[in-house]
């Protein structure tokens, strides 16, 4: 069997949800399990996540199987129904959903439904992605009231600047004239806000990254929140070539000897979802080590450097990412950000769920 797999540590996913509490205590918390629980398997994350007051995913799909798998809570749809005929399905499993343009309030108006749904509703407040904009927000939120299959309403928005400048100042000076003189609950913060800035945690908390142990906002270690990564992800060294000065390693020659190098050829490859594009130096751990790759990862395998772990060889174990060294730091070698990482765990990748811990 190839040597490769990822563990889920069902522990690191209870204990940063108590860390997301304790930065917003009196919030409620919507876990957000969108992406296959952001590459840790949607069922993992979900029984991890069991404390949380509710879920939130994208699809209707999703939805029903973490309903029918037997969590009570609020589960959310983030992008709300795609077509008007889902909302019979939403209604029977008591699915709540987002709302954010005037063809789902149609669909909602139209429809013949078991009992009401509960929606959020949600105001576009300059990230120009999903949702109304402040001057139609009211109108849209006093339609949505008016509506028969409509239950419980809360409003909503999203940050695009929660972790960066300017922040969120602005956008939530919009929301709260928008919302004057409407009194429903309110859930506004992503993971970046819920660190960043306290007050926009409001009613219901939005932690999607955090609570897998990763960072929300670039240059701020997870660990400096004392967040545990949720998911490791473990090979071994297959092979060992002695390479001299002068010598290449892998497709395009991208690294070149400049002394007697030990290279490792470690099972894990961009079919696994490691980054192709990671340059010579990414960090990787071997036998508890901190070394680098070398050379270009390719479909199955990539290289690393051995040159100064003596005593390894063929069978050592490597961590690419998790409980030794954070996805975040891969991420940024690769130019990219640790949910993406996470989220490209391929399903060839054997998960492995470490129950206790
Ligand atoms: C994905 C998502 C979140 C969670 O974001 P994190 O940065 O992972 O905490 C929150 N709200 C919405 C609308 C989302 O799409």
């Amino acid at each position: 069997m190839r040597p490769i797999y990822a563990s889920i540590d069902q522990g690191a996913f209870r204990h940063n949800l108590s860390i997301v509490r304790s930065l917003a205590p009196q919030s409620k918390v919507m876990a957000v399990v969108k992406a296959n629980g952001y590459g840790h398997g949607l069922l993992a994350a979900a029984q991890g996540l069991a404390e949380a007051e509710g879920f939130a995913v994208l699809g209707l799909e999703e939805a029903v199987f973490l309903r029918d798998a037997g969590f009570k809570q609020t589960i959310l749809m983030l992008e709300g129904v795609f077509q008007a005929d889902e909302l019979r399905e939403v209604a029977r499993a008591g699915i709540s959903v987002v709302v954010h343009h005037n063809e789902q309030i149609a669909m909602l108006e139209n429809a013949v439904l078991e009992r009401p749904v509960e929606v959020f509703a949600k105001m576009n407040n300059g990230m120009n992605r999903l949702g109304f904009r402040p001057e139609h927000y009211a109108q849209a939120v006093t339609r949505l009231a008016g509506c028969a299959n409509v239950a419980q309403i809360t409003l909503m928005t999203h940050f695009a600047t929660a972790d960066e400048h300017p922040g969120v100042d602005e956008p939530l000076k919009l929301f709260h004239q928008a919302t004057q003189g409407l009194s429903y609950p309110v859930s506004l913060a992503n993971s970046a806000a819920i660190f960043r800035h306290p007050e926009t945690h409001a009613d219901w908390i939005r932690s999607g990254i955090m609570l897998y142990g990763a960072s929300a906002v670039a240059g701020t270690p997870a660990q400096s929140y004392q967040l545990r990564p949720a998911m490791t992800l473990s090979s071994a060294i297959i092979a060992v070539q002695d390479i001299r000065p002068g010598e290449s390693v892998g497709y395009g020659n991208r690294f070149t000897a400049a002394r007697n190098t030990r290279v490792g050829i470690v099972a894990c490859g961009y079919a696994d979802g490691y980054p192709r594009h990671a340059p010579n130096g990414t960090p990787v751990m071997v036998a508890g080590q901190l070394t680098q790759t070398i050379g270009r990862v390719s479909m199955d395998m990539l290289f690393v450097d051995l040159t100064d772990i003596p005593g390894s060889g063929v069978g050592s174990p490597v961590e690419l990412w998790g409980a030794q060294l954070p996805v975040d730091t891969v991420a940024e070698k690769a130019g990219t950000i640790g949910y993406e990482l996470l989220c490209a765990l391929s399903p060839r990748v054997p998960v492995r769920v470490i129950k206790h811990g």
